[in-house]
């Protein structure tokens, strides 16, 4: 009965100061195989030094010792952080009331009139490890619920084909930063880039072709961004960038080094090359601008790329003003 579950391996330290009752006990509990090892001191203060050397599971504790009574020992024994969750039972040759309150009030988890009916002992000792097996499960469960929430977050972040991250991240997280950046007046820019001519690919070579040159695409665009850079797929063949601390003029010569990237990047299995039209805006803080409104002149700046012949970089300043770059 006591061992019928599977339990995990537990340790013991049986604290009192008459040699005949730790031999009892120990014979008790080791009977039933209650524990995997066994340790022993005769009063407090050695119970102190073997539980800080050995980090029993369980103690079974006498109240009336010299140097260091039970109360004593437990005083100081929960007095420390990593011995709040070892089961700790108070063995006492009193049965009175208040003891066994001031016990639990110290941190006993239970309590056993001496002389204790050796089946009553295991009964309490095989409960406690038990639900101790119990929480550990319950602990491995959790850390496996937290495994699978950091998945789906990552799932819910991503773009599965591209690997980077997608628009719903994107729109939070560079919000969030853009905020911070307003609050502390420190620039950034936003880049909006669409492939040129994608349809052309997927109605020419097939979609798995298409899906090859979006992988490409996304692969020369990060790595001709910087890792503090913050570059999303926004949609279908549109890639977004935020390049935090980063004014206009840098922001254009990184766009136009990301347009060259892309220019100069072979698509296997593609007869030609791909390019982007890049549109560039950066955060006016003299206006205090808003994110939506610095993506909105970002996008108006792409269209303006398209009209021009694509494969360029435009850039638009807050006051409508349109300067291409490459
Ligand atoms: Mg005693």
């Amino acid at each position: 009965m006591p061992t019928s579950f599977d339990r995990s391996s537990s340790s013991v330290l049986v604290i009192d100061d008459s040699r005949a009752i730790r031999r009892i006990i120990r014979s008790t509990l080791e009977q039933r195989q209650l524990f995997d090892a066994y340790h022993e001191a005769s009063n407090g203060e050695e119970g102190l030094a073997a539980a800080a050397a050995v980090a029993p599971d369980m103690i079974l504790c006498d109240l009336d010792m010299p140097v260091l009574d039970g109360f004593g020992f437990l005083r100081r024994f929960r007095a420390i952080e990593a011995n709040r969750s070892a089961f700790v039972l108070m063995l006492s040759g009193s049965g009175e009331s208040r003891n066994k309150v001031e016990g639990f009030a110290l941190g006993a988890d239970d309590y056993i009139v001496k002389p204790c009916d050796p089946a009553e002992l295991c009964a309490r000792v095989s409960n406690y490890l038990r639900l101790k097996d119990l929480q550990a499960q319950l602990g491995r469960q959790n850390d496996e619920l937290e495994r699978k929430n950091r998945e789906l977050a990552a799932l819910a972040t991503t773009d599965p084909l591209t690997g980077l991250h997608n628009r719903r991240y994107f729109l939070a997280e560079v919000e969030r930063e853009v905020a911070g950046a307003r609050a502390t007046a420190s620039p950034g820019s936003v880049l909006m880039m669409d492939i040129d001519h994608f349809k052309r690919i997927n109605d020419t070579c097939g979609h798995a072709q298409g899906d090859a040159a979006l992988v490409a695409v996304a692969d020369a665009v990060r790595r001709a961004l910087r890792s503090s850079d913050v570059v999303a797929r926004f949609g279908g063949e549109e890639f977004v960038a935020w390049m935090p601390r980063t004014s206009a003029e840098d922001g254009a010569t990184i766009a136009e080094r990301v347009r060259a990237a892309v220019a100069a990047c072979r698509i296997p299995g593609l007869p030609w090359n791909v390019s982007v039209s890049i549109g560039a805006s950066s955060l006016d803080l003299d206006v205090n601008e808003s994110f939506d409104a610095m993506l909105a002149r970002a996008d108006v700046a792409l269209y303006a790329a398209k009209q021009g012949g694509r494969d360029r970089v435009v850039c638009r300043a807050s006051g409508g003003a349109e300067r291409t770059a490459a």
